[in-house]
């Protein structure tokens, strides 16, 4: 079964981005990047903040997920990196290159499709 570990922007993760619920709410309905998964049992196992600017520690937090998480045998199957990053992130090619070259799993840009187009109009 697939097991989704979601990295995103520390500035932004439940704080602007209130309860991180757009992510969970996509993955529940598999819209967005989590369309993939439509009618597999998928399991979201981490909201993994990127460690705060610039990115240093982002690698460091991986490896933390993988420790504090080894008394329970679960791991990610694959990340997948937030819009907070993608979309706002000015060091979000340093923090993809970094965790795609650290991971070991697939890494999928994208979560959740709800950004609106606009703010006002
Ligand atoms: S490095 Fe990017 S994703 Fe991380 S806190 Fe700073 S702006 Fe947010």
């Amino acid at each position: 079964m697939e097991k989704i570990l979601i990295v995103g922007c520390k500035k932004a993760m439940d704080d602007v981005c209130i309860g991180c619920s757009r992510c969970l709410v996509g993955f529940n309905r598999r819209e967005g990047a989590f369309e993939r998964y439509a009618g597999e049992p998928a399991e979201l196992m981490g909201l993994l903040n990127c460690g705060d600017c610039p990115g240093a520690t982002v690698v460091t937090r991986l490896a933390q997920v993988k420790l504090w998480n080894a008394p329970l045998s679960e791991l990610p199957t694959a990340v997948h990196v937030a819009p907070c990053i993608l979309d706002h992130c000015p060091h979000s090619q340093t923090l993809l290159a970094k965790i795609k070259a650290k991971a070991g799993i697939p890494v999928v840009e994208g979560t959740h499709p709800y950004l609106p187009a606009n703010i006002f109009a």
